[in-house]
C-alpha cells in the first residue's frame, strides 16, 4: 500500500468536475442527459483566438516561454486592466498561468504557512476550501443568506478575522450563487479588514457576466487604499469560452506575484504556449462575440430562474450575475421520492441523474445543504427540457 501524505486526507476531488464528467460519460453511451453541472460556456471559442492559435501553431511557436507569459500577453492584460477596471499593475505584478484555477491554487501555496487561516463566504466556489487544506492552511468559513442577496455580514466578518488571518476571499459574481456585490458591501468588507494585515483575494472570473446596472466593480475600485495588498484573479475561460484551453491570470503585489512565479516555476512551467497567442487575440481583438454569449445568458437566466420558481418545492430568484441559479430546495428534503428519502442535496442529485437523466450539482460541497446549482450556459430547449424533468421528479416526491 502507497501511504499518500496527511495533507491529502482534508480535501475531496472537484465535486463540480466529478459530476460534469458523469453526465459527460452517460451521455457518450448514448444516454439522453440534460446537464446543468458545467460551470462552461457552450458557445465556442470565438474565431479570431482559435485562429491566432493555428496560427501561432503553423509557425512553430511551440517552445517553452517564460514561466508567467509571454511579453505581449502581459502586456496586454495589463492593459486591459487599466482600461476595463481601472487598475494600474506593472508587468511583473502579473502571473499567466493554466487557469484562474491553478492562479488561485499558486496564491494559497506562496501565502500560506501551517494553520494560517482565510476566510471564504459561504457558498463558496468548492475549489477554495480543498486549496486552502492542500496548502497547509485553515478554511475559516463565514455564512451568507439568500434573505441579503448573498451579501456578507461585516460584523460576521469581523468575528472571523483573527491574527492569523492571512486572506480574505471575495468572488462576485460569485458561483454559485450569482450573487454580486454592491459598492456599499464591498466597502463594509474593506471597513472591515482595514486593521488587519490580510490579503484580499479577488476573483473576477464572472465580471462580464452581470444582469444588473452599474458595471462591475471589485474592492481595489471602492477602496484604493487596498489595492496594494490585493490580488485580481481572472481568466479566458468563461469570458471567451476557452474552459479546455486553460488559462488564467493573477495581478497583484510584486513579492506576491514573485512567490507564485517561484511555485510554478518549479511545477508547472509556462501555460501552453500557443493558447497565450489566442488570448492575446482575445484581449485585443474585437469583443462582439463576449457581448453576445452575455446577451444570450441574460436571456436563459430568465427562463432557468422563473421555470425553477415554478416547480413545487423549488424556489429561485433571478441571479444577478454569472450563470448558475443556486435554487433552494430545501422543501424536498426529508420527503420521499420511490422508497428512498431525500436525505439531502446528494442524495436529490445523485436520483435526479440516475432517475431522470438529469444533472444539477448538489448544495452541499458549496456549504449549502439545502441548495442545488443549475447552470445556464447551455441552450434555451435544454433548459425547457431540464425544467420538465426536474418538475416530473417533483411531482413524485411526497
Ligand atoms: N473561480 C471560480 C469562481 C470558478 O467558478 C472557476 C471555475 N470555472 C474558476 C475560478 C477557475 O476557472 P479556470 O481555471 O477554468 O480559469
Ligand atoms: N468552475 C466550474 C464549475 O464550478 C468548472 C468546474 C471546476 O473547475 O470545478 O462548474
Amino acid at each position: 500500500m502507497i501511504k499518500l501524505a496527511n495533507r491529502l486526507k482534508s480535501a475531496r476531488p472537484s465535486p463540480t468536475l466529478a459530476l460534469n464528467a458523469k453526465a459527460k460519460a452517460l451521455a457518450a453511451k448514448g444516454a439522453d442527459v440534460v446537464s446543468f453541472a458545467a460551470g462552461e460556456p457552450d458557445f465556442d471559442t470565438p474565431t479570431n483566438i482559435k485562429d491566432a492559435i493555428k496560427g501561432a501553431l503553423d509557425s512553430g511557436f511551440t517552445k517553452y516561454t517564460a514561466t508567467g507569459g509571454i511579453p505581449e500577453l502581459k502586456a496586454a492584460i495589463v492593459d486591459k486592466l487599466k482600461a476595463e477596471n481601472k487598475l494600474e499593475y506593472s508587468p511583473e505584478q502579473v502571473l499567466v498561468s493554466v487557469g484562474a484555477k491553478h492562479s488561485l491554487y499558486n496564491i494559497f501555496q506562496a501565502l500560506l504557512s501551517p494553520g494560517d487561516e482565510v476566510i471564504i463566504f459561504s457558498p463558496y466556489w468548492v475549489s477554495y476550501p480543498d486549496m486552502v487544506r492542500l496548502a497547509d492552511g485553515e478554511p475559516v468559513i463565514v455564512e451568507t443568506s439568500a434573505h441579503n442577496n448573498w451579501a456578507p455580514d461585516p460584523s460576521q466578518l469581523r468575528k472571523a478575522l483573527t491574527p492569523r488571518t492571512r486572506a480574505v476571499i471575495l468572488n462576485s459574481p460569485s458561483n454559485p450563487t450569482g450573487g454580486v456585490y454592491s459598492k456599499e458591501t464591498l466597502l463594509a468588507i474593506a471597513e472591515a479588514v482595514r486593521g488587519h494585515d490580510c490579503l484580499l483575494v479577488s476573483d473576477d472570473i464572472y465580471e462580464r457576466l452581470l444582469y444588473v446596472d452599474g458595471g462591475f466593480q471589485n474592492i481595489a475600485n471602492v477602496a484604493p487604499d487596498l489595492a496594494s495588498r490585493t490580488v485580481v484573479v481572472n481568466g479566458f475561460s468563461k469570458a471567451y469560452a476557452m474552459t479546455g484551453l486553460r488559462l488564467g491570470y493573477a495581478a497583484g503585489p510584486k513579492e506576491l506575484i514573485a512567490g507564485m512565479q517561484m511555485v510554478q516555476d518549479q511545477s508547472t512551467s509556462n501555460p501552453t504556449s500557443v493558447v497565450q497567442k489566442g488570448a492575446v487575440a482575445g484581449l485585443k481583438g474585437p469583443q462582439e462575440p463576449l457581448f453576445a454569449m452575455v446577451k444570450e445568458y441574460a436571456k436563459r437566466r430568465i427562463v432557468m430562474a422563473d421555470g425553477l420558481s415554478k416547480i413545487a418545492g423549488v424556489k429561485c430568484p433571478r441571479p444577478d450575475g454569472a450563470f448558475y441559479c443556486f435554487a433552494d430546495v430545501g422543501e424536498l428534503i426529508g420527503k420521499s421520492y420511490k422508497d428512498q428519502t431525500i436525505t439531502g442535496s446528494l442524495k436529490l442529485s445523485e436520483l435526479l441523474l440516475e432517475d431522470f437523466l438529469l444533472a444539477a450539482v448538489p448544495g452541499e460541497p458549496f456549504g449549502a445543504d439545502g441548495y442545488l446549482r443549475f447552470s445556464f450556459a447551455t441552450s434555451q430547449a435544454i433548459i425547457e427540457k431540464g425544467l420538465a424533468r426536474l418538475a416530473e421528479f417533483a411531482s413524485k416526491v411526497s
